[in-house]
């Protein structure tokens, strides 16, 4: 047995990985963000591609590869919402930005309908002696684990994954023990996630106090984030109008429309409940004439309403641009972050804005990464989707006296 490391070695994007059994086994087949760059294109015969959930990093090239090859897709219902949802958007941001693009809405389509969905607790049977387990991630709702049984060997592929629940989802549940290989994310190897409670607080304080100063709590935010801080909002009682914009409508919907991969679908339906949806230009004039909590994407402030908004909020002290995930680098969002100046192709405002920043990562942290090695004890451990994969094989191996290594993209792995 064979592994190809196709995408998402030493570097977070583009996650894919090619497993060479009686089968073409592809994990993910996601793109690069920043660059819209697309894993390495397998050298051999892909029959199978399981996707592991719904981030464009794990699924943002899979109408490419399905154009090109046909082969069986499999994943969760929901990620196959989100997947619709997501490859459309990246569609437009790569006209609009100028970035490669492979796909059309009719290979989404095609891809869609060939789907076969897929279970937590399956075992999908792709010949006499291979098959698939799927485990619940843990990560965002829908998102899967996989476990490939094949020639007497067992190989585990992560995606991304959470050990610790949030509000939407429960944490990763799994039964595996001792696969002879883990491909496992490290995107937080070299730190710790704050406890969610205090996370929490902190961001209900941060936007209360913006509100009752008489400003705007403008959240640029993943549309998969939105529906868990719709629930923060909502079980801490907030009182003021909360609005949701852009795609994180669509996501908060998806999340609704699969309560299986949600904790507590009737907590969601209520914090739901509350927010109101915008769609045009003129109900988020309005909206903003009074103070409000405003949930919109685009989280990297790269495009969607996010910026109509900082059109009109830039020159305003008393209201508070909040983030709630990671900034990619080179990205509007980072740079504004970073710098206090927003700017996008034209646009170049000097933000009198508060900016300020929450953890709220639905990654494993450095102890729950450690942990889950140690739990799964596999006989190699192989570190991918981190900007310190070499480190943190290093710490592996010292560590648990495991073989742990950080491939480059187009090494190949013999199992
Ligand atoms: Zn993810
Ligand atoms: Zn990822």
């Amino acid at each position: 047995m064979e592994a190809h490391c196709l995408g998402g070695f030493r570097e977070v994007g583009r996650s894919a990985v090619y497993i060479k059994t009686d089968r073409g086994v592809i994990f993910d087949y996601g793109t690069k963000v920043e660059t819209g760059e697309a894993p390495l294109f397998p050298k051999l015969r892909t029959t199978d591609l399981f996707i592991t959930h719904g981030h464009l990093d794990h699924l943002g090239s899979s109408a490419y590869l399905f154009r090109k090859t046909h082969c069986n897709v499999y994943t969760t219902a929901a990620t196959s919402d989100y997947l619709d949802l997501l490859l459309r958007d990246a569609l437009k941001v790569a006209k609009l930005r100028d970035l490669p693009i492979r796909y059309s809405p009719t290979d989404i389509v095609a891809l869609r309908r060939s789907i076969k969905k897929i279970n937590y607790g399956d075992s999908i049977k792709l010949s006499p002696s291979t098959k698939v387990e799927v485990w619940d991630a843990g990560h965002i709702p829908g998102s899967a684990l996989y476990v490939l049984n094949s020639q007497g060997k067992k190989i585990l592929y992560t995606g991304d994954f959470k050990l610790e629940p949030t509000r939407v989802v429960a944490g990763a549940r799994f039964d595996v023990e001792s696969p002879d290989v883990l491909f496992t994310e490290c995107t937080y190897s070299n730190r710790e996630h704050p406890p969610r409670q205090e996370a929490e607080k902190q961001l209900y304080a941060a936007i209360k106090n913006t509100i009752d100063n008489g400003g705007i709590a403008l959240l640029p935010v993943y549309a998969v984030r939105a529906p868990e801080i719709l629930m923060i909002l909502n079980q801490f009682g907030a009182d003021w109008p909360i609005y949701l914009d852009g795609m994180a409508k669509d996501a908060t919907n998806i999340a609704l429309a699969h309560p299986e991969f949600v904790r507590d679908i009737d907590e969601l339906h209520d914090a739901a409940e509350n927010a109101i949806q915008l769609y045009e230009n003129e109900e988020r004039n309005n909206a903003i004439r009074e103070p409000c909590v405003i949930l919109t994407t685009g989280a990297a402030m790269e495009g969607g309403p996010i910026v109509h908004y900082m059109k009109q909020l830039y020159t305003r002290e008393d209201c508070a641009i909040i983030f709630t995930g990671y900034q990619i680098p080179k990205t509007a969002g980072r740079y504004l972050l970073d710098t206090g100046q927003y700017i996008l192709g034209a646009i170049n405002l000097k933000v009198k804005m508060k900016i300020l920043s929450f953890d709220f990562s639905a990654h494993a942290g450095r102890s729950e990464l450690l942990k889950f090695i140690q739990k799964v004890s596999p006989q190699k451990v192989v570190c991918m989707h981190g900007d310190y994969c070499e480190k943190f094989a290093t710490e592996v191996k010292s560590r648990f006296g495991i073989d742990a290594i950080a491939p480059k993209n187009g090494d190949v792995i013999r199992i």
